[in-house]
């Protein structure tokens, strides 16, 4: 039976990234060797960082100034990595979810944190809004798709400070105006790419200016001297990140991605507020186009099990919400065509017609 792959990362990849990755891993272009068994100085190698570096720049319209770094550690590790590179005295933070509120947990290591709002009094289903971003911060850290509670910021933020942004879940779904930010960082596990190589978007003049012992591995200027290629970097990781940027090409770029995704997002959105038994868990103005919650609505709840089977058995994947939100979670990332949006919606209604008509 044909799949429908919505979850919530590693998650589905085009499906010819994945037939591109799987011929250079038998043999790279020709050459007689895997892309997995080939020294990163070499020549081959040097090319497919670069496409991937360009073809980044290229597409998400990154200005002068700026650095793409491909490093290891996932997402978590730019959790540390930015307080170690950018607290001098207190950074800001805004508390919109599980990842937002471990990211701000590590940069307290580092010196003075404030949070300048939650959504934490109603389990993160909003965004705030009317916060101040304190001036004498060292920089103000967002998290702009929530993938856990399927909300995401839709606007690029002024601020007085630098502005940080863990992208993980909505890199490459919209377009950004990356003048705006000071670092953009994310695991490529979402939208990109498989587990294992991270993405660091930096602003060279925000950094050298905190005064501490930066370790060597974890000081963005020792990957920006060495072009990501300071110890050996996660090899096949970056190369379909790299196919994934030229599928993203030939599409027609993020503008396109982004009528893409709000069709789909429209859709299932329009079809959970048009259900008698679903219903949405995120506040409409911030609902994500990525990551769609919904859970059944009060006095259907005992059918949540049942559905989770019976959509399974329609070839499903990935929807069992996470447990701190509960009900279902659809993520529908770039790779995620509309027909299994369509599928999916046509299981939940035909799932619903039969629990009424009974
Ligand atoms: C998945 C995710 C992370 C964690 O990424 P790792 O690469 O596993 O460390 C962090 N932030 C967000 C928004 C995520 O979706």
């Amino acid at each position: 039976m044909k799949k429908h792959n919505f979850s919530a990362g590693p998650s589905i990849l085009p499906g010819e990234v994945i037939e591109n990755t799987s011929k250079a891993v038998s043999d790279l272009n020709g050459i007689g060797l895997s892309v997995m068994e080939i020294s990163h100085r070499s020549k081959d190698f040097q090319a497919i960082m670069d496409e991937a570096v360009d073809l980044f720049k290229e597409l998400l319209d990154i200005p002068n100034g700026y650095q793409v770094l491909f490093l290891g550690g996932g997402a978590s590790l730019q959790f540390c990595m930015v307080p170690f590179n950018l607290l001098g005295k207190k950074a800001a933070y805004l508390e919109t979810g599980s990842w937002a509120k471990k990211a701000a947990k590590e940069a307290k290591n580092f010196g003075e944190v404030e949070v300048v709002a939650s959504s934490g009094d109603k389990n993160y289903n909003y965004i705030p809004e009317g916060f101040k971003i304190p001036e004498d911060a060292d920089y103000f850290h967002i998290t702009t798709n929530n993938t856990i509670f399927g909300t995401q910021i839709h606007e690029d933020y002024d601020s007085p400070v630098p502005l940080v942004a863990d992208m993980s879940s909505d890199i490459f779904s919209r377009p950004v105006n990356v003048s705006k930010y000071g670092i953009i960082y994310g695991g490529a596990q979402k939208n990109l790419g498989p587990a294992g190589v991270t993405f660091v978007v930096v602003k060279e003049d925000i950094l050298g200016k905190v005064d501490r012992m930066i370790p060597t591995m974890l000081n963005y200027k020792t990957h920006i001297d060495n072009g990501s290629m300071f110890n050996t970097p996660p090899c096949l990781p970056i190369f379909t990140v790299k196919e994934t940027l030229k599928w993203l090409k030939k599409l027609g770029g993020v503008k396109k991605m982004e009528e893409k995704n709000r069709e789909k997002a429209t859709l299932l959105y329009n079809a959970i507020d048009d259900s008698k038994i679903f219903t949405g868990t995120a506040e409409e103005k911030s609902r994500s186009m990525m990551n769609v919650c919904f859970v059944m609505k009060k006095e259907y709840e005992d059918l949540s099990d049942e559905f989770l089977k019976y959509a399974q058995s329609n070839g499903m994947v990935g929807i069992k919400g996470h447990r701190s939100v509960g009900g279902f979670r659809a993520s529908i990332y770039n790779a995620l065509p509309l027909e299994s949006v369509k599928a999916l919606i046509a299981t939940m209604n035909e799932f619903e017609e039969c629990m009424l008509n009974n």
